[in-house]
């Protein structure tokens, strides 16, 4: 029987500057990063169901439980925003749809809450001064609603298809699942089948936790799931944050969620979810509703809420870009930015981002 080295050694071998494995949204980034520095790769995708594919979209730099900006927004969002608005019109595809989140007050203390909050300077341009009151009678919002700004709802479904698509007529992407084994670390390079690459970067989600050269410990991973309802007389055009997203889909569907959950990492939906989403879906919508799908993903979280980024000692040719956390879609962009900032310029990674913190 040959071996697996043998079989691979017949082919031509292919160089490029990285290999890259996983296209989510950090494997999007990655992607984008590398072309804009004339930098080749080739990368390795399953076509799973990763966390990208699963999320709610919701592209948002603040925290509405408490009326707080996200870490680190202000360096995060306006290169976000850029990143998206040039890779729809490089795609022909616009799955950066900007719309405002209508937060509904739970009552006068929170009114004053979002006043305090709206006059800082890290949150002016986000919270609207602005009270709405509520004029749609499908929903239950006594004190009215706050207005969000610079918040869109990103079309996860087209963003990662398109993308893939452009990817294999360029024919960048291997479309499989990648094969840990098969690695060969050399002293400059590493070598996967008939790919030869200065570095391999991987950026698989929570499921890195399958890869043998991941610190599994790093990444502790949360469950979340969505339902969705078909509700004609809701008829909302924002995104509505209650004690839960109610994210509009189109045709009169929407996508409610999401739960959090530390208990169970698998992809399969559960009653209790149900149970949890419908319940606090019902103390702010008050039309009827047919349930329609449920649907669960894992975020890829770490202890501190900080992402992964980076090596290990041991072997510097395997790169992490990980921890992107229940933000992915804030962050990725910076993120893929700072990651090849330290790959190509030797620029120290932010200690708080480095992979190494944690070992
Ligand atoms: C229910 C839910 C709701 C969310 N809502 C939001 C939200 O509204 N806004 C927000 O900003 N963030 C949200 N998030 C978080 C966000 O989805 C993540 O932060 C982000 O998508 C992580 O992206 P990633 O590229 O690191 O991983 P992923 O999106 O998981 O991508 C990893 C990719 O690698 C592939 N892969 C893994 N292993 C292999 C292998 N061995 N071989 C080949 N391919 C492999 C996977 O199939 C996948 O395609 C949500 C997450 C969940 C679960």
């Amino acid at each position: 029987m040959r071996t697996r080295v043998e079989d691979y050694s017949n082919l031509k071998m292919k160089k490029v500057d990285y290999i890259i494995v996983g296209l989510g949204i950090a494997g999007v980034s990655l992607c984008e990063q590398l072309q804009k520095h004339g930098k080749s790769f080739m990368i390795v995708d399953n076509g799973g169901d990763g966390s990208t594919a699963k999320s709610g979209g919701v592209f948002n730099p603040t925290v509405l439980k408490r009326f707080t900006a996200a870490w680190n927004a202000s360096a995060f969002f306006p290169v976000a925003v850029n990143f998206y608005k040039s890779l729809s019109v490089k795609l022909g595809n616009d799955f950066f749809v900007e719309t405002p989140i209508f937060r509904i007050f739970k009552s006068v203390v929170e009114q004053n809450n979002w006043s305090v909050a709206s006059d800082k300077r890290e949150l002016q341009k986000f919270l609207s001064t602005e009270f709405l009151k509520n004029e749609n009678q499908s929903i239950k919002a006594p004190f009215g609603f706050g207005k969000v700004l610079g918040t869109a709802q990103i079309k996860t479904d087209s963003l990662l298809s398109t993308y893939r698509n452009f990817l294999e007529n360029k024919g960048f992407l291997l479309s499989e699942n990648f094969q840990y084994e098969l690695i060969q670390q050399q002293e400059n390079t590493v070598v996967y089948k008939n790919i030869s690459a200065k570095k391999i970067l991987f950026a698989e989600g929570a499921k890195a936790v399958e890869n043998p050269f991941f610190p599994t410990h790093t990444l502790i991973g949360n469950k979340g799931e969505y339902l969705i309802i078909k509700a004609p007389k809701l008829k909302l055009e924002a995104l509505l944050k209650g004690s839960m997203y109610v994210i509009p889909l189109g045709n009169d569907n929407y996508k409610v969620g999401a739960t959090y959950s530390r208990d169970d990492y698998s992809l399969t939906p559960t009653e209790i979810a149900r149970e949890e989403i419908l319940s606090k879906l019902k103390t702010f919508v008050n039309c009827p509703f047919e349930l329609i799908g449920q649907t669960a993903g894992v975020r890829p979280t770490t202890k501190d809420h900080r992402p992964l980024l980076g090596s290990l000692i041991e072997s510097p040719n395997l790169v992490f870009f990980n921890g992107l956390g229940s933000r992915g879609f804030l962050m990725a962009p910076l993120l893929s930015e700072i990651l090849f900032g330290f790959l190509e310029n030797s620029i120290s990674l932010p200690k708080e981002m480095d992979i190494q913190r944690m070992l």
